[in-house]
């Protein structure tokens, strides 16, 4: 299934890391969750895991506009069941960050997806806007959430209003160059600010390997990797707010000053490589805490099933 010499060689030429600019990769996996082609390396300076090649930024807009126009015909409306998810996790977002706010932060969410997290934090007395790239419910936002989402690309934006604090929410592994992202990041952001990343942890128990990759995860980032990217393009890390353990990571940063190019990144691909592999298939499944995650998710399908409908309806009439 591998073979590391080769992909060194063959992508040498071509291929440059996002983080360190290295060009010496090994090939960790030629094949995505679904049994399809589609090659996984990892940098062997510094550990960053991503697609080889890494797509461009058009290739990634092409990819989501075919899959929109696979998947939806015309705007459509989200179940209550996505809602209600949606919802919930802006509210658990919220309480994540709480403690470190102040409280009359302005907000301001990039990839934001129906809208939920933002309305949260203005239900919560932020002022609170976002954007996000797909059509899929910009409608259903605007109408029914009455939230500020644009629909439009970061790289288009050059003025959100100096947010105070910005949302990165599994955002980070779609772009084609996440230091690119973070940069532009850095500019829209008020001095000071905040910035919140959350994204999976390839080293965390998230999947297991045959399950790990596929097309729209371009990044696969561990805390390591993460937070020398973000310090790269001038943050510096306020606190990781998930463990280990955590199929997640969950990192709150501060923009400081884009410090010159750190040559000095201690990361070591060996390491990476081993941890990705600690999950195999069958101790991945067979722990405690998967099994008591599992039955957790199962029973709240069934709950989410039982109770979406009125929890949403219920929403609506409170945001009116
Ligand atoms: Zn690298």
């Amino acid at each position: 299934m591998m073979n590391p010499s080769n992909a060194s060689s063959t992508h040498t030429k071509m291929m440059h890391c996002d983080l360190c600019g290295g060009s010496d990769f090994t090939v960790i996996s030629e094949l995505d969750r679904h049994g399809k082609a589609l090659q996984t390396g990892l940098c062997r300076a510094c550990g960053l895991v991503m697609h080889l090649p890494v797509p461009s930024e058009e290739e990634v807009a092409e990819y989501y506009a075919s899959r929109y126009r696979a998947d939806y015909h015309g705007e459509s409306e989200p179940s209550p069941r996505r809602v209600m998810r949606a919802w919930n996790n802006g509210e658990r977002i919220y309480s994540q960050l709480a403690p470190s706010l102040k409280g009359d932060e302005s907000v301001f969410e990039i990839g934001a997806g129906i809208g939920c997290t933002v309305k949260v934090f203005e239900t919560h007395g932020h002022s609170a806007s976002g954007i996000e790239p797909n059509h899929d419910f910009n409608r259903y936002s605007r109408e029914n959430l009455h939230t500020r989402i644009e629909n439009t690309n970061l790289f288009d934006l050059n003025d959100a209003n100096t947010p105070t604090l910005v949302l990165l929410i599994h955002v980070i592994e779609h772009f084609s160059s996440p230091r690119r992202a973070l940069s532009h990041i850095h500019t829209l952001l008020a001095d000071g600010g905040l910035f919140y990343v959350e994204c999976p942890n390839v080293t965390g128990p998230f999947a297991t390997f045959g399950r790990m990759f596929h097309y729209a995860h371009i990044y696969n980032f561990t805390p390591e990797t993460l937070q020398a990217l973000a310090e790269e393009c001038g943050f510096e890390h306020v606190s990781t707010l998930a463990g280990a353990a955590s199929p997640d990571i969950h990192m709150l940063f501060r923009k400081a000053e884009v410090q010159p190019a750190a040559a000095q990144l201690q990361l070591y691909a060996s390491t990476v490589e081993g941890q990705i592999h600690a999950y195999n298939a069958l101790s991945y499944h067979l722990r405690p805490v998967y099994l008591q995650r599992r039955v957790c998710k199962l029973w709240s399908y069934l709950v989410e099933g039982l109770t979406a409908g009125s929890f949403v309806s219920k929403l609506l009439k409170t945001l009116r």
